[in-house]
Order: structure tokens, then C-alpha cells, then sequence
């Protein structure tokens, strides 16, 4: 079986396997691989992994097993942070053509299934830009107990020391000296 090439990592000719026996399959691996993501996500790992296609009684069951990481952003402190991804995928793709008269398949029916190509082609990528999308963390943290900024100096609590001597005070926070019961006249 071929390899997909290299600039369409996520495509597989599957005419071979739509006319093996139902049940059949095929395993492809997957390495330095990418896909388009919208502008706010950034891959900072290459997507590696395993797919594998069967032949169901309706088309081509694709499942896959990837891993990558996202480049984001600490939510408490802002510094960059990398978040591990594993995406399990599992996708039916269904025939847009049938493989032994050639003639199109009807799929008004069913619109929101993934089809094949013209060229009994199984465009996995949408699945995988789709599985990044939602394992996207909505508040990635550098580290679990990240202790976020400190209020007075605005650097990370967990970078230097914070025991800031009072003339540091942030000017914002001057006129509240005054209210100090123990502060001296
Ligand atoms: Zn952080
Ligand atoms: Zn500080």
C-alpha cells in the first residue's frame, strides 16, 4: 500500500479497499504531519500517530490515534506553554461514488456524513482540524499550581521574591496606607 504524500498527509486512496471484503482493513501511520487550523491555534508539535481504515458495509470507517501539542498561553501568568494533545478520531465516510457502476451516490439523505472524493479519496484532515479544535483547553495552565502574577510587581509569583518593601507599593495602591489603623501620624 502506498504511502499518502507528503503535502496531503491525511489522504488515502481507499478504491483498493472499498472492493476488498467487508471487514478488511488497512493501518497507516502517521508522522511529522500538519493541518491548516484557524488563526488562533498554533500546532507546536508536528501530529504523529495511527489511522486505520475499514471496509464497512457502507463505506470506509476511519479511526485514528494521534498525538500533537498546542503552542498557547498560561491563563494566570501569559507565559507560553505547551499543551499535549491525544485526539481520538472515528469517522464513517461514505461513497460519493459507487465503485462498481462509477455512477453517483445519493447523499441528500445523509449531507452530514463525511463523503469520499470523485477519486475514492478519504480526506481525513477535517476530522483531525475538528478534533484539535475541541480538545482546545479553554484555561491552559503552565503548570497545575501556577500561582499566577503577582499584584504588585506584575512578574510571576514563582519567578525572584515578591516580600516587596513598602516604598515599591504600586502608586495605585498609596492612598490605602492611609486607611491603616496601625499607620503612624
Ligand atoms: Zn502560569
Ligand atoms: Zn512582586
Amino acid at each position: 500500500m502506498s504511502a499518502p504524500a507528503d503535502d496531503d498527509p491525511f489522504i488515502w486512496n481507499v478504491a483498493g479497499l472499498l472492493g476488498d471484503t467487508v471487514g478488511a482493513d488497512r493501518h497507516y501511520d502517521v508522522a511529522d504531519a500538519s493541518v491548516d487550523l484557524p488563526d488562533e491555534l498554533t500546532l507546536a508539535e508536528p501530529i504523529a500517530g495511527h489511522v486505520r481504515l475499514t471496509h464497512t458495509n457502507r463505506g470506509i470507517l476511519a479511526r485514528a490515534n494521534l498525538r500533537t501539542a498546542l503552542a498557547m498561553e498560561c491563563v494566570r501568568c501569559l507565559r507560553p506553554t505547551t499543551v499535549p494533545l491525544d485526539l481520538a478520531i472515528e469517522d464513517e465516510f461514505l461513497p460519493s461514488l459507487d465503485i462498481a457502476t462509477g455512477k453517483p451516490v445519493a447523499a441528500d439523505d445523509e449531507p452530514e456524513i463525511p463523503r469520499l472524493n470523485d477519486h475514492h479519496e478519504l480526506d481525513l484532515e477535517p476530522s483531525v482540524r475538528d478534533a484539535i479544535s475541541l480538545a482546545e483547553p479553554i484555561a491552559p495552565l503552565d503548570r497545575p499550581d501556577c500561582p499566577g502574577l503577582c499584584p504588585t510587581c506584575g512578574l510571576p509569583l514563582d519567578e525572584g521574591t515578591h516580600d516587596h518593601p513598602t516604598d515599591d507599593i504600586d502608586p495605585r495602591l498609596e492612598a490605602l496606607r492611609g486607611f491603616r489603623p496601625e499607620g503612624k501620624d
